[in-house]
């Protein structure tokens, strides 16, 4: 395959570079340097555009300090095993990675042939504090998305690396939707002028509110058709449009409007009917 990544500018020190997934959206990796060092946070999803970055981060004559995983998903570690550098994660992150990501790594394995998982190599709990030249970098464990998602809050540039808790379409399949919500509220109080998605590149702080209110709505209305005897296959073809603002849902590509809506209209019909039963 030709790779072909996209390089943004998101302040002076950080730089989006986007890469492909195979559902056929995009996926974020972050450099944030100083000096001749760089932090990445989140390898790409093929090995052969990992390699790319790793390479146009040498052109530079650059060298990476840390690697940084925003969760244990495949598209955003996969690429671990190319990185010589610490990598940092929540404590979570080890266990999934050991448990879980060897069947994301197979059900994948058409794309990626004879890719291994490598863990990480530091882990920590509730936060920690990390620095490259005068950039201080907070990482925060904020559960959402995945119970091990972190986001990287860099105050000085008002950007915060929001990892997948940020994406198109929020995606609780993996995660847990009441979590999310309260995670995208404690984002909302950050100083932020700027956040990183973990696909679908920069946005601003107004579109969590949509966010929340795209989770808000579907577990009152999964609460109501519970109550009703409404049954999980008829919730999941609710369509997205009557969730999510018409300009919105007009541009999401349909992994999300179609796969990954109905993906969480069921976890949430589970999630409620195990809290009411
Ligand atoms: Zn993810």
């Amino acid at each position: 395959m030709a790779v072909l990544l996209q390089e943004k500018p998101i302040s002076e020190n950080i730089t989006l570079i986007s890469g492909t997934h195979p559902f056929g959206i995009d996926v974020s990796s972050i450099l944030v340097s100083s000096g001749r060092e760089v932090i990445v946070f989140d390898t790409l999803f093929y090995p052969q555009e990992t390699v790319a970055l790793i390479q146009k981060i040498k052109d530079k004559q650059m060298s990476v300090s840390a690697l940084v995983n925003t969760h244990w998903h495949i598209d955003h570690t996969i690429g671990n095993e190319l990185f010589g550098s610490r990598i940092i994660s929540q404590v979570k992150s080890g266990d999934l990675m050991r448990t879980e990501l060897p069947k994301q790594v197979k059900s994948f394995s058409g794309e990626l042939k004879g890719a291994r998982v490598k863990l990480p190599t530091e882990t920590f709990v509730q936060e920690t504090h990390i620095t490259i030249g005068e950039i201080a970098i907070d990482l925060f464990h904020l559960e959402g998305h995945t119970p091990d998602s972190i986001v990287a809050y860099i105050k000085d540039s008002q950007v915060l690396i929001a990892g997948d808790n940020v994406m198109e379409l929020p995606f609780i399949a993996y995660g847990d939707s009441a979590k999310l919500v309260s995670s995208l509220k404690e984002i909302e109080k950050l100083n932020v002028n700027q956040i990183i998605q973990g696909h679908g590149g920069a946005c601003e702080m107004e579109k969590l509110r949509e966010d929340i209110d795209y989770l808000e709505s579907i577990q009152d209305r999964v609460r109501k058709a519970i109550v009703s005897g409404i049954s999980i296959d008829d919730v999941a073809n609710l369509p997205i449009e009557g969730f999510l603002s018409e300009r919105r849902a007009k541009n999401l590509h349909p992994a999300y409007k179609e796969a990954i809506h109905k993906e969480n209209l069921r976890k949430i019909y589970k999630e409620l009917s195990e809290s009411q039963s």
